[in-house]
């Protein structure tokens, strides 16, 4: 028997509504993050990794982003603490059964989503929106193994989740009207400004941001400027937050490559070809803040550097 389905009513308070359940697979940066704003909105969530004990730092890093939020004071400590109890911790892709909304936050890798989705759709009662926060790959070939592509979705956030006011929306060629509606409302119900891409390598903002980064990297590369000098032109030049190196670091340098691959997969085109100083960082495993260290060095949490 099918459930009630989604459309969630646009700018209700899930608070103070249905509770949809929340499954998130894959516990990294970006699940963790996406598990922490949904609990912060409300929904109950399930976070899975491929194993428990990833799942449970996935559950670590999400509370330290909501303490993070409550310092900076987007979010008071009263929600922060009820949050917190809504996120349990999944032992793979079998807890997905329970889930109104799902969503993929495993590594840029087409193969891998891909069966990960032919696998969650299996478990996923057939009401479920299914959602994939890849940054670049085309949502049409991520469903394109489904018995029924029409239910996949692409949900795109950002990094850190908590303070990105921004989710891109992006329907497959094959993905129905009322999926892409059903998901618009729920990033909606997140807070989020939701803008929509067509299925197109990189969607707009990767595909914006891949060349920004990219030059840096080759600019490093070349020696044209040091790694210091590079990070603040990019601040002091044009106001931006933070620095492309600084911004790789927090990325992931292993997501960037991937996904400068996809690009240039795509296109063709010699402005996403992947500088090769990211891949000898990732053969290096020097991958970012994930990995204590990238183009910069950071405390791990839990000690150690
Ligand atoms: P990450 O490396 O931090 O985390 C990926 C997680 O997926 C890891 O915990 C890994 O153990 C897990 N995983 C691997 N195989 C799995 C499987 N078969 N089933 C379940 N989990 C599995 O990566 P991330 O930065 O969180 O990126 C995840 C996705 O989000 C990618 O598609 C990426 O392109 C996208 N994204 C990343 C950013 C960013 O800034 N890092 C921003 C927006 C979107």
């Amino acid at each position: 028997m099918t459930e009630p389905a989604l459309p969630i009513p646009e700018g209700s308070d899930p608070r103070a509504s249905v509770r949809h359940r929340v499954f998130v697979l894959g516990a990294g940066i970006m699940g963790s993050g996406i598990a922490a704003q949904c609990a912060l909105a409300g929904y109950p969530v399930t976070l899975a990794d491929v194993n428990e004990e990833l799942a449970r730092r996935g559950l670590a890093n999400a509370t330290r982003a909501l303490d993070r939020a409550v310092e900076r004071g987007s979010a008071a400590a009263g929600d922060r603490d009820a949050a917190i109890p809504r996120i349990d911790v999944g032992l793979g892709i079998r807890h997905a059964d329970g889930a109104d909304v799902v969503i993929e936050a495993a590594p840029e890798d087409l193969a891998l989503k891909r069966r990960i989705f032919s696998e969650l759709e299996s478990v996923a009662s057939p009401h479920a929106l299914l959602a994939s926060n890849t940054s670049s790959l085309p949502i049409t070939s991520i469903a394109q193994d489904l018995q029924d592509p029409g239910r996949l979705v692409g949900i795109h956030f950002f990094n850190p989740v908590l303070q990105m006011a921004l989710v891109e929306l992006i329907p497959g060629l094959t993905t129905r009207p009322e999926v892409v509606e059903a998901a618009r409302a729920f990033a909606t119900s997140l807070g989020k400004t939701v803008v929509a891409s067509k299925d197109s390598p990189g969607f707009v903002t990767t595909r914006a941001l891949a060349v920004l980064v990219n030059e840096a990297a080759w600019m490093l590369y070349e020696g044209v400027a040091t790694r210091d000098d590079i990070d603040a032109a990019y601040r002091l030049g044009f106001h931006h937050p933070m620095g492309p190196f600084e911004l790789l670091d927090l990325v992931g340098i292993d997501t960037a490559l991937a996904i400068l691959d996809v690009m240039w997969d795509g296109y063709r085109d010699s402005r996403y070809r992947a500088c090769p100083l990211l891949r000898t960082m990732v053969s290096a495993k020097k991958l970012g803040r994930k990995t204590g260290e990238g183009f910069y060095r950071y405390p791990l949490p839990g000690g150690g550097t």
